[in-house]
């Protein structure tokens, strides 16, 4: 067999690029830094019923097709998220909670059982045993005149690898920042890349397991909205088969009490904030997770801080069209040009790169 085609990163835009290279006949290689696949989609297993909640992307809307149709695919199911009903208001933290009907407005939106995370765990189960290389960090690549040639930071130390081209599924402003190119990539693209947020790596998430779903017996849905913190707002996370939690947003001051005060002192004031949203004879959470993107070196560069942004920007086709003659591509959501930023846009990214792949070299077969 060749060398194969490399792939920086198992996100969901990189695990999506591998499989449909995968599946029309090359072989792929992914080196994924992280000790688990799935990148800014995170669902690990809490409280005592190991409900896996999303502490990192949740939620998809009716126009992100690509992501109903590859949960189907995947036999993942979508639950619709529980909003319409009364939602409480905490305007301070020493001010009474207040109730309010939510409308039943908003454009639905869905969950996936079990997490966002299982897609790529699905994806990356499918494809050979060793073709995700956890704790693999990527730090340079050189072009070569066959490929390129990638340099690997493992386990066993530094490595170099030979790859016939490289998908880098990372977001543009962590890969300007931490991965050299030999030769130097244009300004044009390198600026590119630095100037592109990556989405919601400003933010963190709370999520909390309950015994039971109390709030639906008090005729609440499970939102709130804070301007006290230490979650700016709580959605319903509640399992198809019952099993009962709450996921947020964490508000400024939440951030910055993890920040200076550590995990401890944060769960010890989402617990303060849940006893005053419901009520102190309301039960308490069994089990508290969060998480912290702007302060993880795989998504937020360790020296820059991430650009916040409401919406994610289409991005300039400098940082979607292939570069090398072909031989090195750009994956991530943030290079996707219908929903950037969102699960639906790593998908777009990673099956549009498996195509400009496919359209460069179309007979993959013999090529193994
Ligand atoms: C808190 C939060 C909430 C969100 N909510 C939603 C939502 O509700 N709906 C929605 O559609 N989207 C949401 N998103 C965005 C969504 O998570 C992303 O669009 C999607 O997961 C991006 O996938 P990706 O593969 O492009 O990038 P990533 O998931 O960032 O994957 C990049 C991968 O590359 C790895 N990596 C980084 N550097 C290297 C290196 N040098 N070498 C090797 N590997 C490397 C990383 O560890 C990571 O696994 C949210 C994101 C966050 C953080």
């Amino acid at each position: 067999m060749g060398a194969p085609i490399g792939i920086a990163g198992a996100g969901l835009s990189g695990l999506v690029a591998a499989t449909r290279l995968h599946e029309a006949g090359h072989g792929v290689v992914v080196w994924e830094t992280r000790n688990r696949v799935g990148g800014r989609t995170w669902s690990p297993p809490l409280g005592p019923d190991s409900l896996q909640l999303d502490l990192g992307a949740a939620w998809h809307w009716t126009e992100h097709t690509r992501v109903h149709d590859l949960a189907e695919q995947l036999g993942i199911e979508r639950i619709r998220q529980h909003e319409p009903g009364i939602a409480l208001y905490e305007p301070r933290a020493e001010q009474p909670v207040q109730h309010f009907p939510w409308p039943d407005t908003p454009p639905p939106s869905w969950r996936l059982e079990g997490g966002t995370q299982t897609l790529a765990q699905h994806l990356a189960a499918a494809l050979p045993s060793d073709a995700v290389k956890l704790n693999h960090r990527v730090t340079q690549v050189q072009q070569t005149d066959a490929g390129v040639q990638v340099h690997v930071d493992g386990p066993n130390g530094a490595a170099v690898a030979t790859a016939r081209r490289l998908i880098v599924a990372v977001p543009p402003r962590l890969v300007a920042h931490t991965i050299r190119f030999d030769p130097a990539l244009p300004d044009s693209l390198a600026s590119a890349q630095r100037n592109t947020p990556t989405w919601m790596a400003a933010s963190g998430k709370a999520v909390a397991t309950f015994a039971d779903a109390f709030w639906h017996q008090q005729g609440i849905d499970g939102r709130v909205v804070s301007h006290a913190g230490p979650v700016a707002h709580w959605h319903d996370a509640v399992a198809s088969d019952g099993r009962a939690a709450l996921a947020g947003f964490l508000h400024p001051t939440g951030l910055q009490t993890l920040a200076t005060e550590g995990k401890a002192a944060l769960h010890k004031a989402i617990r303060t904030q849940l006893a005053h949203c419901f009520g102190s004879d309301a039960p308490a959470p069994t089990a508290i997770a969060t998480s912290s993107w702007r302060t993880d070196p795989a998504t937020t560069p360790p020296d820059a801080d991430p650009l916040y942004v409401e919406h994610p920007p289409t991005p300039p086709s400098v940082i979607t069209r292939p570069h090398w003659n072909g031989h090195l591509l750009w994956a991530s959501a943030e290079t996707a040009t219908e929903h950037p930023g969102y699960l639906d846009g790593a998908i777009e990214a990673g099956e549009r790169t498996a195509q400009q792949v496919f359209e460069a070299s179309p007979k993959a077969a013999s090529t193994r």
